[in-house]
């Protein structure tokens, strides 16, 4: 009898295993069409319902001149948590869910106290300085919206308009504009900071914080909780004039974008904007963009719209230049900062196929993009672990005159297309001041006290896995980091990194944070930097587990 309901319930077990598999596969197959059916109209209302909140906040509990009060309170509740007996107290974090924000992982809040941060006013602009203040939960989309009108952007920012202002600076920002100014963390004037005992302190570059303020940057609030930034501003004209230059070679496009960053020689004109997407190996598109007024009806008649509801996906916009040849248009600004906001870069292609399709865009483009914050509120643990066995989302920061290895190897490793590069600065602070290293002397610029780097993003299904063969995730990612690693670069730590705790240590100095983790009372009430960025599941033992045969 016992023999006979073994077999029966081995036998309901592989039943209903072999149906998990059957619908999953089934989702998958059909994932483009149960997004546009129930997932884009399902984060469409969401998204509404989440500018009405935003919209009821900022117009009646909200105020600029009540920021201190706000301060305080977040003050107070960090020292009530602070004077709990050493054994109740818990470390830190805010209480933003980890749904709303952008990263791929779900830190474990609930083994935390969570501190909320309802912080969301912009608070002053200084048209004399060229700095903008503001609360950290600003987005992008609401900075865009305010500073564009006057005359001015964010010297830094980022094309997706969910994105923090204060996530930017306590993880990593980079944009087209990096080749000129180096990262987001370059542009910020000014810190305010709660520390773990509560105490208030705002840290610049050069007062007495400003050992704190170098490491604030790449700390995802393992520091203290960030309530307010100074930032560096520029002026700006209605218009980017954009000139797309399709290259053939590899060795060619390397070269250009170099040059036109201004690699080899750190007085060279340069321009606003710079970046190139990567089709294959050996074709890229170069783009090259400069404020501009539109003044006479030839240069009007070559604006585009290119983030109206009906307009193609930039990268597809873009990689049309491959076969047509050269062109030029005028992109009014705000639209420019958030032309990869609609397809997020190129991530939607994997979710909904179709998507690009004229009918499609025409009929239901306007519900674009699904928000991210949807997408990672229905995250099942299954698709959780899809994020990073069947997807690669990757943003790393590598020194430039290694572009054409770095293509290789992303090709080797990840064989998805298209994969974006921004040049950026990376400045030699001195040994020890933060958690980035002096660039290397190869690295540096010349006569300048910077290196050029650049980011590489990849964001796709990799080709294993579009053939559906098994892809290894863990290998792939983990001989991707040990590259970075060899040439003195960085993940950005929003994404699913496979580091070990000596591994993390080899990316990222972390001399200087350690002892501000000691300083500045952190030790104990907000969690260490590793643990807090650390995806919250065993990657590789998931990704060892996904490609056993058996399984
Ligand atoms: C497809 C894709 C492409 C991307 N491409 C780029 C790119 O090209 N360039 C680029 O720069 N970035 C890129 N990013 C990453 C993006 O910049 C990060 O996710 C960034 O951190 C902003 O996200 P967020 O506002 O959701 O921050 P969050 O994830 O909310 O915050 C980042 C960290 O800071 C902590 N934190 C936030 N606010 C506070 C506070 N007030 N006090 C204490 N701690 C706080 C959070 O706990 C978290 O650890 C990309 C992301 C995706 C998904």
């Amino acid at each position: 009898m016992a023999g006979y309901e073994f077999l029966q319930t081995s036998r309901s077990r592989m039943e209903s295993g072999w149906m998990r598999k059957k619908l999953i596969r089934a989702m998958e197959d059909n994932r483009g069409l149960i997004l546009t059916v129930i997932g884009l109209p399902l984060s469409f209302l969401f998204d509404k319902v989440m500018q009405f909140r935003n919209w009821w906040y900022r117009e009646f509990l909200s105020s600029p001149s009540k920021h201190m009060d706000r301060v305080a309170t977040i003050q107070a509740q960090v020292v009530r948590n602070a004077s709990q007996p050493a054994g109740q107290r818990k470390t830190m974090c805010t209480a933003r869910p980890n749904w709303l924000s952008l990263s791929t992982t779900f830190f474990n809040k609930e083994a935390c106290h969570k501190i909320p941060i309802p912080l969301y006013d912009i608070l002053e602009l200084n048209e004399t300085n060229l700095t903008v203040k503001v609360e950290p939960m600003v987005t992008v989309g609401d900075i865009t919206r305010y500073l564009v009108p006057r005359g001015y952007t964010l010297a830094v920012t980022l094309e997706i308009a969910d994105a923090t202002l204060g996530g930017l600076a306590f993880g990593v920002g980079m944009t087209t504009y990096s080749h000129k100014v180096g990262l987001y963390q370059e542009t910020i004037a000014a810190y305010e900071v709660v520390l773990g005992d509560g105490t208030f302190v705002r840290a610049t570059r050069d007062n007495e914080y400003s050992d704190l303020y170098h490491c604030l940057p790449w700390s995802h609030g393992s520091l203290g909780f960030l309530v307010g930034l100074e930032l560096q501003i520029i002026p700006v004209k209605p218009y980017i004039h954009m000139k797309y230059i399709p290259v053939k070679g590899q060795k060619n496009y390397c070269e250009k974008i170099r040059e036109l960053s201004g690699t080899y020689d750190g007085s060279a004109e340069v321009p606003d904007y710079l970046e190139a997407t990567v089709f294959s190996k050996e074709e890229a598109v170069i783009m090259v963009g400069n404020f501009a007024d539109v003044t006479t009806k030839e240069q009007a008649k070559k604006i585009n719209n290119v983030t109206r509801w009906y307009k193609p996906w930039f990268y597809k916009h873009v990689e049309a230049f491959l076969t047509s040849g050269e062109g030029e248009e005028y992109i009014p600004l705000r639209e420019y900062l958030l032309r990869h906001d609609k397809a997020i870069f190129w991530v939607l292609e994997s979710m909904i196929p179709f998507g690009n399709h004229p009918l499609f865009l025409f009929l239901l483009g306007w519900m674009l993009p699904p928000k991210p914050a949807f997408m990672k509120l229905t995250t099942t643990p299954v698709v959780r672990a899809m994020t990073f066995t069947k997807q690669v989302f990757q943003d790393i920061v590598l020194p430039i005159n290694k572009l054409e290895e770095q293509i290789n190897k992303s090709e080797e490793l990840f064989d998805t297309y298209p994969v974006l590069v921004y040049p950026c600065r990376i400045y030699d602070h001195g040994k020890h001041v933060g958690q980035l290293r002096p660039p290397r002397e190869d690295q540096m610029v010349p006569g300048t006290n910077y290196g050029m780097f650049n980011d590489l993003g990849v964001y796709g299904v990799p080709r294993d896995v579009r053939e559906r063969r098994r892809w290894d995730a863990v290998s792939a990612m983990r001989k991707m980091e040990a590259y970075t690693r060899s040439v003195g670069g960085y993940h950005f730590m929003y994404a699913d990194t496979f580091l070990d705790r000596e591994e993390f240590n080899e990316m990222f100095d972390l001399t200087q944070y350690e002892k501000v983790r000691r300083k500045y009372h952190a030790e104990g009430a907000f969690p260490h930097v590793y643990d807090k960025t650390k995806p919250e599941v065993d990657v590789v033992a998931i990704g060892k587990a996904y490609m056993d045969p058996l399984s």
